[in-house]
């Protein structure tokens, strides 16, 4: 599932398109990810620009107007895609936004994704703030382990209420670096260094995935097309999926099972268990 770098690059396959006007829109009204919003209200945009973008976790908002936007999920497999104007419909395309330029898809064979439309000013204001942002301070690091102290550390870091657009390999990233078994009680866990290291993993993702890989051509999240490049092999996402995965920095063989719902890895050589 992309996570809040492959978000980040997913928005901007579209924002060189900022200040383009929707000359048409086709949709596949049955689609699941219509679930939130009828794709007929979805009318709204034609005649309007493409003024600006952003992304918040694994959200991504497209504003039209001050008091109209456009927000995407992508779930599991969605993906945003730029073909030329005349662009035919796959399958999977369930949402096309046509300008003169570009025809804007939002392809997802799964269906998890999810759009919606919003009429008000922010309708981001109340969002949790996500790690790679100032208010993700110490003192509300702090606050969250209190508040949660029995919650294993990977659920914590997946939870979307925390810690915005950490997924599965940021969250097993972050335990590894911290030394901790992903299933360690937080209120086991030192604030000081979890905040640093999630930090560090995110603006991490965020260089090497997001402005690594953009202006790559666009074509999908697998690899070999929109994300090319990945974190550096010094990094435990190289390796968690690989047959026989050793940890780059000890050379275990690493472990895996199921954590938090997910699939995790781990080191058992240098991720510990605190028993206090
Ligand atoms: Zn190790």
């Amino acid at each position: 599932m992309p996570e809040l770098a492959e978000v980040e690059l997913a928005r901007r396959q579209w924002s060189p398109f900022h200040g383009n006007r929707i000359v048409g829109l086709e949709t596949h009204p049955a689609a699941r990810i219509y679930r939130d919003c009828p794709a007929p209200a979805l009318r709204v945009l034609e005649g309007l620009s493409l003024q600006t973008s952003r992304s918040h976790g694994k959200r991504m908002l497209f504003t039209f107007a001050p008091e109209l936007h456009l927000e995407i999920h992508l779930g599991m497999s969605g993906k945003l895609l730029v073909g030329l104007p005349d662009h035919a419909l796959h399958k999977h395309d369930h949402l096309v936004l046509r300008t003169q330029q570009a025809s804007l898809v939002f392809n997802d064979y799964r269906m998890f994704g999810r759009v919606m439309l919003h009429d008000r000013a922010d309708p981001w204001a109340d969002l949790p703030p996500q790690p790679q942002d100032s208010r993700f301070s110490l003192a509300r690091v702090r606050k969250l382990l209190a508040r949660y102290p029995n919650k294993p550390l990977k659920a914590l870091l997946l939870d979307q209420n925390t810690c915005p657009g950490i997924g599965n390999w940021m969250a097993d990233e972050i335990c590894w670096r911290l030394g901790l078994h992903p299933g360690v009680p937080v209120s086991r866990v030192d604030p000081s260094p979890l905040r640093r290291t999630i930090r560090f993993v995110t603006f991490g993702a965020l260089k090497h995935v997001t402005e690594k890989n953009a202006g790559a051509s666009s074509s999908g999240f697998a690899p070999g097309s929109y994300v090319t490049q990945v974190p550096p092999k010094s990094w435990l996402f190289q390796h968690r999926w690989k047959k026989g995965g050793l940890c780059p920095k000890c050379r275990t063989p690493l472990a895996r099972d199921t954590i938090a719902t997910r699939t995790t890895a781990w080191c058992s050589s240098c991720q510990i268990f605190p028993s206090t």
